[in-house]
């Protein structure tokens, strides 16, 4: 394959991921992260595939992604789903959890493979919840307070051993949303 191939094939794996994530609404600045697309770029992207279209319920998101991650915790549903997301993050190759402490470290990866890996754990994550409580961007939010600030961890449950998301910093009563769960029913 000659350079100017591999330069095309390159921009078009760019230009996929952008709309693969417009299509989730991501917001213009985590699409820039991915795709290193300016924001005139994305906005007239949106522009030609998505804002005439006809039915288009597509909204293109603009500021920062919201970043508290209390809400991941919030309810006993919003935990489970935060933790099946999460564990869709470390199959997908976009973290690794350590054996110790349950700390999620960030794969070494491109703006490209972050981009297409969180979008195939997203839409894995969406094809089990029809009724999703966690949006694109609050997926985001979790990637980045599993892997990057490691606000969140992985605590283990004492009833099933099995692994859900914690706040680091609170008090933790080894009860994972699954148990939670399925005491309620
Ligand atoms: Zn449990």
């Amino acid at each position: 394959m000659r350079v100017t191939d591999n330069r095309y094939a390159a921009e078009m794996d760019r230009f996929n991921l952008a709309v693969r994530m417009i299509g989730h609404e991501a917001r213009t600045g985590t699409i820039r992260q991915c795709t290193g697309f300016s924001e005139d770029r994305i906005r007239k992207i949106y522009g030609t595939y998505f804002k005439n279209e006809h039915g288009n319920t597509v909204r293109r998101r603009r500021g920062k992604t919201p970043r508290q991650i209390a809400g991941f915790l919030i309810s006993s549903r919003q935990q489970s789903e935060a933790t099946v997301l999460g564990c869709f993050f470390i199959y997908s190759g976009l973290m690794l959890v350590g054996l110790e402490g349950g700390l999620a470290g960030r794969s070494r990866l491109n703006g490209l493979q972050l981009g297409e890996r969180f979008c195939d754990a997203f839409e894995t994550y969406l094809s089990l919840h029809p009724q999703p409580q966690l949006c694109f961007e609050r997926g985001w939010s979790l990637y980045h307070a599993l892997a990057v600030e490691q606000e969140l961890y992985f605590a283990s449950c004492a009833e099933c051993f099995g692994l859900y998301i914690q706040d680091r910093y609170a008090l933790d009563y080894q009860h994972c949303p699954f148990c939670e769960l399925k005491a309620a029913v």
